[in-house]
């Protein structure tokens, strides 16, 4: 087997990236910490590591964004190091082939699962194990009808021999997703919108998006748009039209986003909460990474503007979008 080369160039590129360029190039990918957390990495690895990867198990942990299962799959595939991975679908081989009774869903589980593939790991040639683990449960064990007969375990699978595969693998019953309603609203003022940038850490954090926030409970979506920009950005805005409503997904929620053109009132910015806005016209909107439930309303949002452009042109003396800046 060949191991994997590292190419050093690849980290110094990151690392001299601007953390906006990482951001615009993961863009749409979800999971954004790990875009901020490669970025920091290869700092550690360039300035920590003399721009070598560490290939020990303390020195690797210790870089950003790197758990126990990242270590094991990495140190296991590119240096053949003797560490067992176990992601779901090794879990779900492993409690078939083995009738594990702990839920694969439960955190406390993973001990028991780690033991277990621990066990059965191959020290001679730990990185094709951990690969063909992983690709057995990918490919042939899968959740729904797995395809035991091409099974090259089923002679030692206690779950096929005892006609149980269906019970395998155990699993909690989850708590539903639970789901929040969200207003969002594009100003407009002297031909441009006002855009924002999230703090660094936590969910989306470093991404750019249009000021808003959770709906209460005691109020409709219109209202809520005005209040939470008026509480972020300080600027009175006067709602003009819905653009639309985006339902998105996240990993442990989902969200309902109530989008709206508003109109700059009055109020000069002063941020709480995010850390940067700009103003910008909206064909710079590409320039910016942005989460990917705004994407799902940018095409109807250069619509909405363009028809706007229009009616200013018909309508020179009460523009809305076309006022020439101050
Ligand atoms: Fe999974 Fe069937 Fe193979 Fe057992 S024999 S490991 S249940 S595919």
């Amino acid at each position: 087997m060949k191991f994997i080369e590292f190419d050093s160039r690849a980290v110094k590129k990151i690392r001299r990236a601007d953390l906006q360029d990482v951001l615009k190039v993961w863009e749409g990918l979800g999971y954004y910490a790990r875009a901020r957390n490669l970025h920091r990495a290869a700092g550690i690895i360039l300035y920590h590591h003399h721009g070598i990867m560490p290939d020990g198990w303390e020195d690797f942990r210790k870089l950003p964004g790197v758990g126990d299962y990242i270590a094991a799959a990495v140190l296991s595939i590119a240096f053949n190091k003797p560490y067992s991975v176990v992601d779901g679908n090794v879990k779900r081989v492993l409690a078939r082939l083995l009738l594990m009774e702990k839920p694969v869903n439960k955190s406390t589980s993973i001990k028991f699962f780690k033991e277990a593939a621990g066990r059965l790991l191959s020290p001679q040639d730990p990185a094709t194990f951990n690969q063909a683990m992983m690709e057995l449960g990918a490919t042939v064990c899968k959740p729904q009808q797995p395809l035991c007969s091409a099974c090259p375990l089923q002679r030692m699978c206690l779950a096929h021999e005892t006609g149980r595969v269906g019970e395998y693998p155990k699993k909690l019953k989850r708590a539903p997703t639970p789901q929040f309603k969200i207003a969002v609203g594009v100003v407009f003022k002297n031909g441009k919108v006002l855009i924002t940038r999230r703090k660094p850490k936590g969910l989306l954090g470093g991404l750019w998006e249009f000021p808003g926030g959770k709906v209460r409970d005691t109020e409709k979506a219109k209202g809520a748009c005005i209040r939470e920009i008026k509480e972020e950005t300080n600027l009175s805005v006067g709602v003009d039209s819905q653009l639309g409503r985006i339902k998105h997904a996240y990993t442990h929620f989902k969200i309902i986003m109530d989008v709206f053109c508003c109109s700059y009132i009055s109020g000069k910015v002063k941020l709480n909460g995010p850390v940067d806005h700009r103003w910008i016209k909206l064909d710079k909107l590409d320039d910016y990474p942005f989460p990917k439930a705004n994407h799902k309303f940018f095409p109807a949002l250069k619509q909405y503007a363009a028809k706007v452009v229009e009616s200013d042109k018909k309508n020179p003396d009460k523009p809305k979008y076309l006022i020439p800046e101050t």
